[in-house]
């Protein structure tokens, strides 16, 4: 999942202008994803210049794994 870290955005809008699928927008001088996913192209993350948005991995539950046979 992408996250934006708002202390670290300035609301420059370099993100929005890079995101193919239209996922982020400025509010209050903040970057806001619009959608909870995205395609991941890590667009955004690339061309912060302030590294304000990373990529945040959900902890796979060993439950959930699936063993190949
Ligand atoms: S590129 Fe970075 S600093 Fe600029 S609006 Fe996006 S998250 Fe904020
Ligand atoms: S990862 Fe790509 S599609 Fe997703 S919000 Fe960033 S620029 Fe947009």
């Amino acid at each position: 999942m992408i996250c934006i870290m708002t202390s670290k955005c300035i609301g420059c809008t370099i993100c929005k202008q890079v995101c193919s699928t239209g996922n982020i927008q400025i509010v209050d001088g903040k970057a806001q994803r619009i959608a909870a996913t995205c395609d991941f192209c890590l667009a955004c993350v690339h061309h912060c210049p302030f590294h304000a948005i990373g990529l945040k991995t959900e902890k796979i539950q060993k439950q959930d794994t699936v063993t190949p046979k």
